[in-house]
């Protein structure tokens, strides 16, 4: 039997980027650690606040959404929102496994749950496909948030989902592009605190948690297009021959935030992750 590094219970991930192997209670404590830090960093916490929280039906909204309310159940001052985009039209949305998945969630973390229908009629002069439908779904996200007078959007993309991002925005020379979509008013933070977690690991906690079953696709629904599923599926053997590759890719990210003088979240850089 091989030992946790923090107890002597037994261990159920080896993190080949820092090293440990770890129990499940330790696992879990590292995810919820990770994620309460990079909230922290934020610096939006300090007083109260309405959070909208993107909720796809998938692993990481679940696990964001989870640990979310866990963390911010006892502040009176922060409200939680949770947001599902469904594709269709206003009056008849359709809703597959992904959003029953998302309503039940949100029902039974006690979270007020709210379906953003993205109908392709409301954007004008514009044909469904001819721009990527991740883009236009978090356009829709943070038109709900705005509408639900949130300050804060929060979504659940992984350290694999952030990364990978990077890397497509390198490969097709779009440095502008690493810079996260900005709300014109300056009114919505948009956020990303599972982005120090690896999609394994987020999984993993989903499942451990029962919060999602272990039949979901759970897919990741911003990697439809081609090119984003090649460089994910490129990138995830390259940081599995090379530990630690996806974070240093989230550093190059945070570096040329500083370098421009902007952090488009409000956050301060990040820290070393690799312990
Ligand atoms: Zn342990």
């Amino acid at each position: 039997m091989t030992k946790c590094d923090k107890c002597h219970s037994r261990s159920i991930i080896h993190q080949r980027y820092s090293g440990m192997r770890l129990c499940t209670t330790h696992f879990q404590e590292d995810v919820r650690r990770k994620v309460r830090e990079d909230l922290r960093k934020t610096g939006l916490f300090g007083r109260g606040a309405c959070v909208a929280i993107g909720l796809d039906g998938g692993w990481g909204s679940a696990v964001l959404l989870q640990i979310m309310q866990d963390i911010f159940s006892r502040r009176r001052d922060i409200d939680l929102v949770a947001i599902t985009v469904v594709e269709g039209e206003a009056g008849t949305p359709h809703c597959d496994q992904a959003f029953d998945q998302a309503r039940q969630l949100a029902k039974r973390l006690n979270v007020h749950h709210i379906v953003a229908p993205l109908d392709y009629a409301e954007i004008p002069g514009e044909a469904p496909g001819c721009r990527d439908l991740a883009d236009r779904k978090m356009d829709r996200l943070m038109d709900e948030a705005r509408a639900q007078g949130a300050s804060i959007l929060a979504t659940g993309h992984s350290l694999d989902s952030v990364a990978g991002e990077v890397f497509l925005k390198f490969l097709q020379g779009d440095v502008d592009g690493l810079f996260q979509r900005q709300d014109p008013s300056g009114q919505l933070h948009h956020i990303r605190p599972l982005q120090r977690i690896p999609e394994r690991e987020m999984r993993l906690y989903a499942l451990q948690c029962d919060l999602l079953p272990a039949n979901s696709k759970g897919h990741d629904r911003s990697s439809r297009d081609d090119l984003r599923q090649q460089v994910r599926r490129h990138l995830g053997g390259f940081d599995s021959r090379h530990p630690g590759t996806n974070y240093s890719l989230l550093r190059s990210l945070e570096r040329i935030h500083l370098l421009r003088g902007v952090n488009a979240s409000g956050a301060k850089p990040l820290s070393d992750d690799r312990k």
